[in-house]
């Protein structure tokens, strides 16, 4: 993510999420439950994504669940339906809803308290439907109530929100059953897995190594960059990055700057929704479209103190992207990275976020990613590079903690690197300024 006013925040990506269907024959826990930030069920098997309309893939043996968005009347607030269709097998279901969730209508569940609705048994016209406040601001890595800059907003006219997403708890009798999930947005509209996008618009997509891209440019604006040059330079990245952890589908909004604050330049959220003031132009080694997508590459967890990697990786690759591209000089990037060794970070510590200077993440996560990406190229004679350590880190399945990174530092690399990344990152001492931080072996 990016600040609307500069090299700051936290990114929210981490809360990318996985729709489970539990599915372990033998077992004798039958139930099931898939939660409003579950990237980790060691049980879990992903068997439905939400990025278009889709049918249930067995309805035999999973909740079919369609998530409706309504855009209505009432500025700022937006509708919100859940259609069940359940099968033979259930026993039981219960749903809590977001605090913020207002029910308005109920068939086949009844209130149970504290936001959460219990399944009555019935088999059909099983449904939920509530209103959600549509204005949000970001503040310290968590989405709350509109302060007047927005990170999602009802503008009225055309808006962008944030998809809910309730808890489901539910058991079954005999046979394993999941829960599938899709999106639909009534009338004018579009949806990807986190984001919702109401209003009058045009669609451009791009296929690309495994990829669909979706633009959304709004009738209300109008890009600043070309749309094809915008396409390419996203559909070039997702080949140069080969990091894994790349998404079947992205859904890219241009964001309406008229009449609206935004609190942020651009927003990634879940595995590879993103939204971009579009007004925001691509040849700058902040380039935030391609900041925000290298953020959809980055599907591990991470401890706090490895955190700078988020921001840090996503400012640096999106400038070495660019650089790459040929959309901006060497000379740019090696400036905007040298002025981030200067003494307004002088006493952050990248392993720990608790003494970081504003944008330290940013600015000097990417110029201590550049200092050792150069070095992993040098030590591996252009073989590997940062992106190997970036690959390995979304092969795991647990957090990568600060001892992890190093670890694959010296792994990848060498010990020289290894004792670089641990000076650098867990001490005040910063890298020198090198001449030519991009053209190392490899690059
Ligand atoms: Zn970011």
């Amino acid at each position: 993510m990016r600040l609307r006013s500069g090299l700051v925040c936290l990114t929210l990506c981490l809360c990318c999420f996985v729709f489970v269907a539990i599915s372990f024959p033998g077992s004798a826990t039958l139930s099931g439950s898939a939660e409003s930030a579950a990237p980790d069920s060691p049980l879990g098997t992903l068997i439905a994504s939400a990025a278009s309309p889709q049918e249930p893939t067995d309805q035999r043996s999973a909740i079919a669940y369609t998530q409706r968005f309504v855009q209505v009347k009432q500025q700022g607030t937006f509708q919100v339906s859940h259609e069940y269709r359940v099968p033979e097998e259930l026993r039981s279901l219960r749903v809590r809803l977001p605090p913020a969730a207002t029910v308005t209508d109920k068939s086949g569940f009844s209130h149970a308290g504290n936001g959460t609705y219990e399944w009555t048994g019935a088999r059909t016209a099983v449904s939920l439907t509530y209103r959600m406040p549509a204005n949000r601001s970001h503040d310290d890595g968590d989405l709350r109530v509109a302060s007047g800059e927005y990170a999602y907003v009802d503008a009225g006219e055309w808006a962008i929100v944030e998809q809910p997403r309730p808890d489901h708890h539910w058991t079954w009798d005999d046979q394993p059953v999941g829960l599938e999930r899709s999106v639909r947005v009534a009338g004018e509209g579009a949806a990807g897995q986190r984001m919702v996008y109401f209003g009058p618009y045009r669609e451009y997509t791009r296929k690309a190594h495994g990829q669909q891209f979706r633009l959304i440019v709004p009738e209300a604006t109008a890009l600043s960059v070309d749309r094809g040059a915008l396409l390419d330079s996203l559909a070039a990245a997702s080949d140069t990055l080969r990091v894994g952890d790349r998404d079947d589908e992205v859904f890219v909004v241009a964001a309406p700057t008229e009449g609206v604050e935004w609190q942020l330049r651009g927003l990634q959220r879940g595995p590879a929704d993103f939204w971009v003031q579009a007004d925001e132009p691509l040849a700058t080694p902040e380039n935030v479209w391609l900041h925000e997508y290298v953020h959809t590459r980055q599907g591990y967890r991470l401890a706090p103190d490895l955190e700078w990697t988020r921001e840090g990786t996503a400012v640096y690759y999106a400038a070495l992207l660019s650089l790459e591209q040929g959309l901006v000089s060497g000379d740019a990037i090696r400036a905007r990275l040298d002025s981030c060794a200067d003494g307004e970070f002088g006493a952050s510590t990248l392993s720990s976020p608790d003494t970081w200077a504003p944008g330290a993440d940013y600015c000097l996560g990417a110029l201590v990613a550049s200092d050792l990406d150069r070095r992993l190229r040098l030590a591996s004679d252009g073989e590997r590079s940062l992106q190997t350590v970036l690959r390995r880190l979304n092969a795991r399945e647990q957090p990568a903690a600060a001892a992890t990174f190093v670890a694959l530092l010296g792994s990848v690399g060498d010990g020289s690197v290894a004792a670089a990344g641990s000076l650098y990152t867990m001490t005040t001492e910063r890298p020198s300024p090198s001449p030519s931080p991009f053209r190392g072996p490899g690059s």
